[in-house]
């Protein structure tokens, strides 16, 4: 599912914009990097394009069809969340966590469906082992594995995540964003924020730069230059290359 984002803007409050005027097109099976400094209105994006909040101005169409024309449990069939501090904080155990993914398609009691495939992820994201565990007595990585499969599960086209790597150590990073990259081959439209600028660079593959609200670059690996990055961060950065690898390197 496309997503197209026409010169919308939001404020929380009277007397500032939070972002600007944005036009920006996400297409089906891509993997997106959203990066900019601390609250240059990543999360604020975030909860534009998955309904949460509603621009002020402009307008987001899914495919064809205005976002805020979609039912919010008809929304959650197409659009999967996982917030920054990780979703859901009820004390259930792994399996029924994941479950509760499939609410959008459930109507009163979840059938033999809905359990079928929450089996079937549990066992994709191999998490068979902790299935019955207490989502309080999980790592922060198998915390954040479980968020995710809970968001798959419920099958959506689009899936957007705000920081999904910033409380994992560099092994959990590496797999969360391997398994967010083999997502979106899935033709599913992948969107992220992530401060990490050489993890987004290894895994996503567009990049979306914003700065105090405003859209700096949208695009390709080109859009990782020299000058839009110390730009977007005022700071001096270069760009280094090793094994055809590009990585940023802040001058410190
Ligand atoms: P980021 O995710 O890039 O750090 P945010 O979208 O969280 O940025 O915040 C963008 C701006 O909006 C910041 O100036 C922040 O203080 C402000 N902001 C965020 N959430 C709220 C809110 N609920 N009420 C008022 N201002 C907010
Ligand atoms: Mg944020």
């Amino acid at each position: 599912m496309d997503i197209e984002v026409k010169r919308i803007e939001f404020a929380y409050s009277q007397d500032r914009n939070v972002i600007n005027s944005l036009s920006c097109r996400f297409l089906s099976g891509n993997f997106y990097a959203i990066i900019g400094p601390n609250g240059s209105g990543k999360s604020t994006f975030i909860k534009l394009l998955n309904g949460l909040l509603q621009p002020t101005a402009g307008e987001i169409l899914l495919d064809t069809k205005a976002l805020k024309k979609y039912h919010r449990r008809e929304l959650a069939r197409h659009v999967g969340y996982v917030p920054q501090s990780g979703g859901y904080k009820g004390l259930s155990t792994v399996y029924d966590t994941i479950l509760l993914g499939r609410r959008p398609h459930v109507n009163w009691a979840p059938g033999r469906n809905d359990r079928e495939k929450t089996a079937q992820i549990i066992k994709e994201f191999s998490l068979d082992h902790l299935a019955l565990r207490y989502t309080n007595e999980l790592s922060g990585g198998e915390l954040q594995r479980v968020n995710i499969a809970r968001a798959l599960v419920q099958e959506p086209e689009i899936l957007i995540l705000d920081e999904p790597t910033s409380s994992l150590d560099l092994k959990h990073q590496i797999e969360v964003m391997k398994l967010l990259k083999t997502i979106s081959k899935r033709d599913i439209t992948v969107i992220i924020a992530i401060h990490d600028l050489n993890l987004a660079m290894r895994y996503a593959g567009c990049f979306l730069l914003l700065k105090e609200g405003n859209l700096i670059s949208f695009g390709g690996e080109k859009v990782i230059s020299e000058e839009n990055l110390s730009r977007l961060y005022d700071v001096k950065i270069n760009i280094i290359e090793n094994n055809g690898r590009k990585y940023v390197l802040p001058q410190i």
